[in-house]
């Protein structure tokens, strides 16, 4: 395991730690499927797991099935038509790994996502039963797409209300891929 302060103060509770543990390793694999993602620009994984620690949906942006090399991955500009920019045709990363669920449903689940979801994965994520969302970057946030997933993840119930915070610790997540070694006796 990766040293950090974090993960090995000792006064910081089992629990605590073991939380972040998880943090870490989960993000991750959010982090490993954003890799996977054809988005020259802004690639985004995600990760959910259910209360028992099970990994049981991961997903990327990308186009949907069929449809790659089809569509443009131009940002959307005031002077550019909106029928040519991925906007209108990308299917974010929080809704492949919502479809892709290998469980009958995904209700109390935690996503990691490594982007702060926009607003119509914010509508997926509460929709589907989602209880907490771990998010790396908030890069977006002067977006009103963002503005407005705050304002749906801070009213919605699923049906407790649901609890988002930062992971912030991306040194972790690099040290942590890096201390795999397969072929170490
Ligand atoms: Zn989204």
């Amino acid at each position: 395991m990766a040293s950090n302060d974090k993960m090995h103060d000792p006064s910081s509770s089992t629990q605590t730690r073991r939380q972040y543990e998880d943090d870490v390793y989960f993000m991750s694999v959010a982090l490993m499927f954003a890799k996977k993602s054809p988005d020259p620009s802004t690639k985004v994984g995600a990760c959910i797991v259910n209360e028992g620690g099970k990994i049981v949906g991961v997903g990327f942006n990308k186009m949907p099935d069929g449809c790659e090399g089809k569509f443009p991955w131009k940002h959307d500009t005031e002077d550019e038509d909106p029928l040519n920019t991925k906007g209108m045709y990308v299917c974010h990363a929080e809704l492949n790994a919502i479809v892709n669920k290998t469980s009958v449903d995904v209700k109390g689940c935690t996503i990691y996502v490594t982007l702060f979801p926009c607003n119509e994965c914010a509508k997926l994520i509460v929709q589907s039963g989602i209880k907490n969302v771990v998010y790396l970057s908030n890069k977006h946030k002067e977006r009103n797409g963002t503005k407005a997933a705050f304002r749906i993840l801070d009213e919605a119930s699923t049906p407790k209300n649901i609890i988002y915070r930062q992971f912030e610790s991306k040194q972790d997540v690099r040290d942590l891929l890096d201390s795999i070694d397969p072929f170490a006796e």
